[in-house]
């Protein structure tokens, strides 16, 4: 896979556009600690700046990645691994400078050998089944603190794994609506203008499933397809046409996904954290 720079990321305007986002299969979002309760109003200045991917996180030059780290800072398996694999010894001797990172936080970092120019270290919880709560309080947190890092130090477009939903175990379907609630808070306050694209970066299925369900309940499509005979002036459809055949193009050069979820056998190990469960 190639690198790919931030622009050529499509935002969830053009993946609507496109339909490779399915319609919302409900009424109104799931609850998370951020909201909105209710179905959001279309925004387009939002679904402009919100995007989505499938693929290799090491491969994309933004601003900044954000990596599902653990406490120690000290390197894991998953993309943890991959990430340091990709970045180089360089990586590890500066995480070793800042004395590990509490769950639900984030520390940021250079790149080293990395396509991007950041890398933001961020711990998820272990996912507790005895206390959901506290996992998505700290899933949360842990999304708005990488958001904040990277505003405050001039990342303009930043992309995320998905924290905590391998290893950790943290369920996909539950949290992909805390990820986008964070998302969508944080893009919506006063810091979230100095961000110019935040991008989902799923990996396996199970993520690519839980994020076509949750997108259309906090981001909604600002328009619906247009009904047969609808009337639309001949300039406006030659420009549609055109976006859309630039939108095709931009799609069809995007990184391919993986072909296998990733099985990585030294992963849990490395982890060096246990479940409280
Ligand atoms: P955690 O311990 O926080 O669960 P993992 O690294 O096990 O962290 O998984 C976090 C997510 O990263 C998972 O959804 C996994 O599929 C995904 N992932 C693994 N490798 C990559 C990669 N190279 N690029 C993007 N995502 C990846």
């Amino acid at each position: 896979m190639s690198i790919v720079p931030a622009s050529q990321i499509p935002s969830l305007s053009l993946l609507y556009k496109l339909g490779k986002i399915p319609p919302a299969a409900a009424s109104k979002p799931p609850p998370t600690l951020l909201g909105p309760s209710t179905l959001p109003t279309p925004s387009k200045s939002l679904n402009d700046r919100v995007a989505i991917v499938r693929g290799d996180i090491t491969k994309l030059r933004v601003s900044a990645i954000v990596n599902a780290a653990n406490n120690s800072l000290r390197g894991g398996g998953g993309v943890d691994g991959a990430i340091h694999r990709a970045a180089g010894p360089g990586l590890l001797a500066e995480c070793r400078t800042l004395n590990g990172c509490p769950t639900g936080s984030a520390k940021i970092t250079r790149a080293y050998n990395l396509p991007c120019d950041r890398v933001i270290h961020a711990v998820g919880p272990i996912y507790s089944t005895h206390d959901p709560e506290k996992s998505e309080r700290e899933l949360t947190s842990a999304y708005t603190t990488s958001l904040k890092l990277a505003a405050d130090n001039g990342c303009k477009t930043v992309a995320f794994s998905a924290l905590s939903t391998g290893v950790y175990g943290y369920p996909s379907r539950a949290a992909a609506p805390a990820a986008l609630s964070a998302v969508r808070k944080f893009m919506k306050g006063e810091d979230g203008k100095n961000l110019d694209k935040v991008v989902i970066v799923t990996f396996e299925k199970k993520d690519v499933d839980a994020y076509n369900e949750a997108l259309p309940l906090f981001f909604p499509p600002e328009e619906k397809p247009a009904a047969a005979g609808d009337e639309q002036p001949a300039k406006k459809k030659k420009a549609e046409a055109e976006l859309e055949a630039e939108a095709q193009a931009v799609a069809n050069e995007l990184p391919s996904p993986p072909k296998v979820d990733p099985a990585d056998g030294d992963h849990v190990e490395k982890k060096q954290k246990r479940s409280e469960d």
